[in-house]
Formats: C-alpha cells, structure tokens, sequence
C-alpha cells in the first residue's frame, strides 16, 4: 500500500495503523487487511476512471442487501477519494470453509433475501458487473429488461471488441419475442445479481454474508443460473433454497438463458476463450 493512501487512511479512521495485510483473491481490486488496535478493516483500492462509480456501486448494494435483514454483508465504512485512489471501507470477515449446515443456511437467506420486492424490474441506478457497466434502467416487463438491459448491450460490446460476428446478434424484437415463453409470471426480487462461488464467505462464526453485487430487481432464478455456471454451492444450499424460495417448477431454460448473460460478460472480460459456450446456448434457443 502507498505511503500517501496510508497516512490519509489514519486520518479517516482517527488512529495509527498497526498492520496491513495484502488480501489476495480479487481481480479488479488491491484489497487490505488493516489493524489499528481497536479495529480490523477490509479495505479495496482501485483507481482509474470508473473507480469511484464502481466502488461506490458497491457500497450501495452492500447496504441494500443488509438493510433487508435477511442476509448478511460486510457493513461499510466509508468510500473516499485518497492521494488518488478511491477506497472503500468495511467490516472484516474472517472465514472459513463452510459446513453443510452453513450452506443450508445461505441458501434459506437468499430465498429470503428474494423475498425483497419492487414493482418493476431493474434498480434506482446503474452499477457494474465485473468491470462493465450493467444498466439498470426500470421496466415493467421482465423480457424487454432482460434483452434490452442485459443481453443487447453484452452483445454491442462483444461486436465492437470483435469478440462476435455483428450477423450472429439476433435483433431485440426477435430476442423478445423467443425468450418471452419461457419468462412468463416472473415477479422482481432482490437480487445479488453476481452470485459465483467467490461472492460469499462464511465467517467464523457461522454466519454467511454475501460480497461483490451487482444488485437489482430481477427473476430470482437468474441468482440460482449464476450459482451453477462455475460451482461452489453444495446440494444442501439448492435444498435448503428450494424448501424456503419462491422458485418452483423446472427451471432448465431459464438457467441456460440467464447462463447466456454472464458467459456474454466472460466473452467480454476474459475472451474468445468464451464463445463456444455462448454459441452453444444461441444455436440452442435463437
Ligand atoms: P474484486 O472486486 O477485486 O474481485 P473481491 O471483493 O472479490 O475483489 O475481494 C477480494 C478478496 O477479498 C476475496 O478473496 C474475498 O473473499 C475477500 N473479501 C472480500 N470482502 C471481504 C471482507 N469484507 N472481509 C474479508 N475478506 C473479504
């Protein structure tokens, strides 16, 4: 950590910093363990242009999450611009692997956490899916946001990248027009809206707390197709979250089509490494 983003910490947090801790695990951000003597603080560090705007997207869909009391996510702090670098501040959570009881455990509290409503899909603001921009702009159905906020503009940049031919992306009113069977009576639920197996923790207590969202209202089963695209989440979470959720029925369509969203997302980050994936779901549904 910088010498100047240190002393400018000490004075957000009013006292001397008596240790700090490269965390590694993270591949946008530098993260830190810090110490003071009365405090241990999880601290992510990024700089750049969008930093602020995705840090403190962040933040607020931590609080978001954590106002809803269903599941727990690290309180934040503070989000501040130092010598720089924009910071954002939060509770520790020490962790370790979980146990089959805490995996049930997070799978009853994010089927409560989907219990959170709104009457319209999408969120008050944008925020970031890895480092894109995911745009969050409201809708009243749920096919026309999930093809015109989600897979339309993955599509644009995977084309303007040349990550994907511009005749493969079928247009939006086609994509309406597919997809609309298969998301009939979907009703908007708080989401994580990134839930792959880095995006949880289990602290040492037993509690789980989710990490890294990209919130927003949107069909609870989008959560669930994330969970499976890259494993990590045990039999005894999708039971537990089956008992308590608000999902019901077979939901093998909808898991490929919203897999289609995040392998997108890949194409885009990572590369063509990707667009086998993504063209196997296409060929299968468009
Ligand atoms: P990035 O946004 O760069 O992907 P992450 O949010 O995934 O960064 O965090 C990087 C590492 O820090 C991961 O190993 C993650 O488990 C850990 N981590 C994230 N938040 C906390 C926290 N509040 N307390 C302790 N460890 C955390």
């Amino acid at each position: 950590m910088r010498i100047e983003t240190r002393d400018r910490l000490e004075g957000i947090l009013g006292s001397t910093i008596k240790k700090t801790k490269a965390v590694s695990g993270g591949d946008i951000a530098e993260a830190y363990l810090i110490e003071t003597s009365s405090q241990r603080i999880f601290c992510k560090l990024m700089q750049g242009q969008s930093a602020r705007d995705m840090l403190q997207a962040e933040m607020d869909g931590l609080e978001q999450i954590r106002n809803t009391g269903s599941i727990k996510a690290p309180q934040v702090f503070f989000c501040e611009d130092l010598a720089g670098q924009v910071c954002l501040g939060m509770e520790f959570i020490e962790s370790k692997s979980p146990s089959p009881r805490e995996m049930e455990k997070l799978g009853e509290q994010l089927a409560e956490l989907h219990k959170s409503s709104l009457g319209k899909f999408g969120y008050q603001k944008d925020n970031f899916i890895g480092s894109l921009p995911q745009s969050n702009r409201l809708h009243a159905s749920w096919v026309s946001f999930y093809v015109e906020e989600r897979l339309s503009p993955q599509y644009q940049i995977a084309v303007s990248r040349s990550l994907m031919p511009a005749h493969e992306i079928p247009d939006n009113s086609a994509m309406i027009e597919t997809l609309s069977p298969y998301f009939e009576g979907v009703t908007p639920a708080l989401l994580h809206g990134d839930l792959w197996g880095g995006n949880y923790l289990i602290s040492i207590t037993g509690e789980p707390y989710l990490i890294d969202p990209a919130v927003y209202y949107g069909d609870p089963v989008v959560d669930l197709a994330m969970s499976r695209l890259f494993g990590g989440f045990s039999v005894d979470f999708y039971k537990a979250y089956n008992t308590n959720g608000v999902v019901a029925g077979n939901q093998e369509d909808k898991t490929s089509l919203y897999q289609l969203y995040y392998l997108l997302v890949h194409l885009n980050l990572f590369g063509s490494s990707y667009y086998g994936s993504v063209k196997r779901i296409m060929q299968q549904y468009f």
